[in-house]
């Protein structure tokens, strides 16, 4: 339905229609392809940074024509904006106001990246002032973005620069169309940890990734895309799913396991088949979940249960496994959603889990990270699924229409692609971050 309307209002003589009525036009969104380029137009960069020039030569080594300081009348396929030298509000204007005028030459699919440095307490209050200022003024811009044209930003943690493998590999994935339905976030490079692929194309060549609920919706989306990207891959579902859970394998060459994440020693499970099959465990996404909606007044103890054994306490069990076993760099994500969030009615239960993973995540990264690993989530909004097929028509349509800028729900591959990116070893120096694949919004399963 959201694809017909889409259809309906970007084409012909409805298209005409659809503006004359002032109907809403969800753009349609410029998403990954292997023959696409990684940006579709030339790149403005604005504003100095030590490593400015570094920072060029990487673009250019992904084919990208580099403007610096102003493009002109050139209809720009992204600006990146370096402002991690910041000290004060007030230097703030140039750069923004540059960027502003540019954006009329931004073409559809566009994006706007920038660089800054965290602001800490410990900073005087103009810098913390302005680096924090950076924060709302990035969020603000992606609701303003036209076109499904996107505004993101990466910030520094002290020690690391626009050139570490995270910031280039975050870089990288917010320019590309991987990150189609993210937009008015941030990551965080914490360390100059992290690999960047030989081929941006094949970042899990050679990586063996386990994927849970993999038999549909987002799960099924996530085991494409990593095969895509190389690895090989080990899809888990319930016994029931079996089926469903077959196909998804033939597609993509993956091995299956068909398993009940809440069993007591499903972390091991895992552990045996990759190591027997594949030779070693390298990426696992906890992706399988449920929903059990009602009132909290209304709930009853099955309903929270299950939810909370699914959705979170078979996580923490199986990380503990995966713990002790010790694997060298293995990488962990883990499915949020933007109810753990900002809440959702009718969701005291999933919010729960999903707050919860949000909580494991922060708190695990430390020790992922003395093996060589790491953990991330994914907090989804609203994504078109079996899942959300469950949300009333009405409020469907309301959820979709008032996304600010892309005006539409995400596809189950948008939430794979972040995933995607996440697991990869570019990403080593964002360990423990949560990063929305929500279009701006906040509403969602
Ligand atoms: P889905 O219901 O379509 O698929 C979930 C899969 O998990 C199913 O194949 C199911 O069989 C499997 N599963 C459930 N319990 C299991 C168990 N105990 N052991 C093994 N497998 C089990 O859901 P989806 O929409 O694809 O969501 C996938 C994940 O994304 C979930 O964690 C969900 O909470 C999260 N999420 C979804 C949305 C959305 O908008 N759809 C938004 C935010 C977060």
């Amino acid at each position: 339905m959201a694809d017909k309307y889409m259809e309906l209002v970007n084409t012909g003589f409805t298209k005409k229609l659809a503006k004359l009525l002032g109907l809403p036009r969800p753009p349609r969104l410029r998403r990954y392809g292997a023959d696409t380029p990684l940006l579709p137009g030339p790149v403005l960069v604005l504003g100095q940074s030590p490593k400015a020039q570094q920072l060029s030569d990487t673009l250019i080594s992904w084919d990208l024509d580099v403007r610096r300081h102003d493009a002109g009348d050139t209809k720009l396929g992204g600006i990146i904006l370096l402002l991690d030298e910041l000290t004060h509000p007030e230097q703030l204007s140039p750069l923004m106001l540059a960027a502003g005028k540019a954006l009329r030459n931004l073409v559809p699919g566009a994006r706007v990246v920038s660089f800054s440095r965290q602001a800490l307490d410990s900073d005087k209050p103009a810098v913390a002032a302005v680096r924090q200022g950076i924060d709302g003024a990035i969020r603000s811009l992606g609701r303003e973005m036209r076109g499904g044209a996107t505004a993101n930003g990466i910030v520094l943690q002290e020690g690391t620069e626009i050139t570490s493998p995270s910031a280039i590999g975050a870089l990288n994935f917010f320019l590309s169309g991987r990150s189609a339905y993210v937009d008015g976030q941030f990551l965080t490079v914490k360390t100059t940890d992290g690999e960047l692929p030989e081929d941006f194309h094949k970042p899990l060549a050679g990586k063996v990734a386990v994927v849970t609920g993999a038999a549909r919706g987002i799960g099924a989306a996530i085991s494409r895309t990593l095969a895509r990207d190389g690895a090989q891959v080990v899809v888990v579902d319930m016994p029931q799913a079996g089926e469903s859970l077959a196909a998804v394998a033939n597609e993509i060459g993956a091995t299956t396991l068909q398993l009940d994440v809440t069993a007591k020693d499903a972390g091991q499970q895992i552990i045996d088949h990759a190591i027997k099959r594949h030779g070693s465990l390298d990426i696992v996404v906890h992706n399988a979940g449920i929903t059990r909606d009602k009132l909290l007044a209304n709930m009853d103890e099955t309903r929270w249960d299950s939810v909370i054994a699914v959705n979170i306490a078979s996580q923490l069990r199986m990380n503990e496994i995966f713990l002790a076993a010790k694997l060298p760099g293995l990488r962990i994500v883990s499915l949020a959603s933007t109810s753990g969030i900002a809440g959702n009615r009718g969701q005291t239960n999933y919010a729960a889990s999903k707050g919860g993973v949000i909580g494991m995540v922060h708190s695990s990264a430390k020790l992922f990270a003395a093996a060589g690993g790491s953990i991330a989530a994914v907090a989804p909004g609203f994504i078109e699924t079996e899942m959300t097929a469950k949300i009333p028509l009405g409020t469907r349509t309301v959820a979709r229409m008032v996304l600010p800028s892309l005006m539409q729900g995400g596809l189950p591959e948008d939430v794979a692609e972040a995933i995607a990116f996440l697991s990869s070893d570019a990403a080593a120096g964002l360990n423990g971050q949560v990063l929305r694949v929500c279009g701006q919004s906040l509403v969602g399963a």
